[in-house]
């Protein structure tokens, strides 16, 4: 599996540091507002990755934060009238919806930046005690040129940033030693939230949070940091300066960000306020076109956003699932013989085209060719599956279909609701036909049932069901 990293500007092979597993860690977003369609592209490129590598036998800890205390929110929250938490707390759950929408698994573990603050108090004293940072007057600031690699990721010269940085100093920031020195730690303001710590009541530095919930829940060494490319710096460069200065180690052997999502070719942002909820999207279109989309172009280039290429993304979704409908509907038709020749050979283009998926996605996850390998088994059953097929074909070809789909995040069939009023017509109808000694009629719905995951039990007062 190759993976192109940031860090070296190279496709590698990619080599987990523990055999069968990955350690993934991607920035989430801040929540105080709905999020955009542009956070919803790592999102959903990301979760589309973690579910490759489990489908190629990866067992994959995913972690993704919240970052859930920012000036962002606290200025939501002021301009309400109401906590910082209860905006946070907001936005966390509508975002879990949209993710839940977007077909979106969750992490495994999705931590909270003020649920971690004890952490981050002990990564910047490390920090102050190894000389990368230092205090003055309750603000905490790395040093940033004591740490040498400071421009590996980004290839930024150090010195250039220098005199971008010169003209542009924060306000409250003078006191700084040097104006590439980045904050950890922050006093508090009155009306802020805060915590205790040894320099003084306040709350931490953006940057610091993602160092500390990536150690905590994977380890001082990561396989895959990911998030949109606008993170490679500062942010990703700042959270490499922190946690190799604290750790010692090398923080993560992968780097892998996504392209923006584009309107009018410019980049989506709150700030620009060219921006598109999740939610107002959810309006017009299952979300399921929207994932269908993004996964549509590959994950680094960047994509426009626009009203014909979203109809042209539910165009081709719906090709897909109407395809799965319609051999769903045949399916139970067909005879239940043996192959014939010609079918098999089929199968072996079917293979080919499974193949064809997986070295898509092998070679840095490029979605779009892995969706034009389901797009031709999506012909190839249009085109040779009749009543005619036998069963054993259309099954083999409609399970790749929905398989490589799912990989993808594609949902395909929908699982139907069975309501516990349609199981009782059915076993009244069963037992109807034992009354009449149709028992041939009488098994058939029971296997039926069965087939829906119910389980009948004949008992002294009567039939009884349950769910499987
Ligand atoms: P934020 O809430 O701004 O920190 O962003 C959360 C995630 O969304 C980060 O990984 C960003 O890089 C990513 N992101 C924000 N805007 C866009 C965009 N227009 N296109 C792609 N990714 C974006
Ligand atoms: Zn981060």
């Amino acid at each position: 599996m190759k993976i192109y990293n940031t860090l070296t500007r190279k496709k590698e092979e990619f080599k987990p540091i523990e055999e069968g597993k990955v350690r993934m860690y991607v920035c989430g977003p801040t929540v105080y507002n709905y999020i955009h369609i542009g956070n919803a592209r790592p999102m959903i490129v990301f979760d589309t990755v973690r579910r490759y590598m489990e489908y190629a036998g990866y067992e994959v800890n995913y972690v993704s934060n919240f970052t859930d205390v920012d000036d962002k929110i606290i200025k939501a929250a002021n301009e309400e009238g109401v906590t910082s938490d209860e905006i946070s707390k907001r936005y966390i759950e509508e975002c879990k919806k949209d993710m839940r929408d977007l077909n979106v698994l969750e992490a495994t573990k999705h931590p909270l930046a003020t649920e971690e603050i004890p952490g981050m108090i002990e990564m910047i004293s490390t920090l102050i005690d190894k000389g990368f940072a230092y205090n003055k007057n309750g603000t905490v600031y790395y040093r940033t040129r004591k740490f040498s690699n400071y421009g590996q990721l980004s290839r930024k010269n150090i010195d250039d940033l220098e005199a971008g940085h010169r003209s542009i100093l924060v306000a409250g920031e003078e006191e700084k030693e040097d104006p590439l020195d980045f904050v950890l730690w922050k006093p508090k303001k009155p009306g802020e939230p805060y915590w205790e710590s040894p320099w003084g009541q306040g709350r931490p530095g953006w940057h610091i949070e993602c160092s500390v919930m990536s150690k905590r829940y994977l380890g001082d060494t990561i396989d895959i940091h990911a998030g949109g490319e606008d993170l490679i710096f500062p942010h990703h460069s700042n959270e490499i300066a922190q946690s190799e200065a604290a750790n010692g180690v090398k923080f993560s052997n992968y780097w892998m960000h996504n392209g923006f999502l584009n309107i009018d070719n410019k980049k989506m942002s709150k700030s620009l306020g060219n921006f598109f909820t999740v939610r107002d999207i959810s309006k017009k279109y299952d979300l399921q076109v929207l994932r269908f989309f993004m996964l549509s172009a590959h994950y680094r280039s960047p994509i426009n956003f626009s009203a014909d290429l979203m109809e042209a993304a539910k165009n081709g979704l719906v090709r897909i699932i109407t395809a799965v409908e319609k051999l769903d509907g045949i399916i139970p038709s067909l005879e239940e013989r043996e192959m014939n020749e010609s079918e098999k050979g089929l199968l072996t283009d079917l293979e080919n085209l499974r193949i064809k998926f997986n070295s898509s996605m092998e070679d840095d996850f490029n979605t779009a060719d892995a969706i034009s390998a389901i797009f031709e088994m999506v012909k190839l059953a249009n085109v040779n599956i009749d009543e005619k097929s036998s069963k054993e074909f259309a099954v083999k070809i409609k399970d790749t279909i929905v398989l490589l789909s799912d990989v993808l995040g594609i949902i395909t069939e929908k699982e139907q609701e069975i309501l516990d009023e349609d199981i009782e017509k059915m076993i009244e109808d069963r037992q109807n036909a034992r009354k009449n000694k149709d028992f041939a009629k009488a098994d058939e719905i029971r296997n039926s049932l069965l087939e829906m995951g119910i389980i009948l039990e004949d008992t002294r007062e009567g039939v009884k069901w349950k769910r499987a």
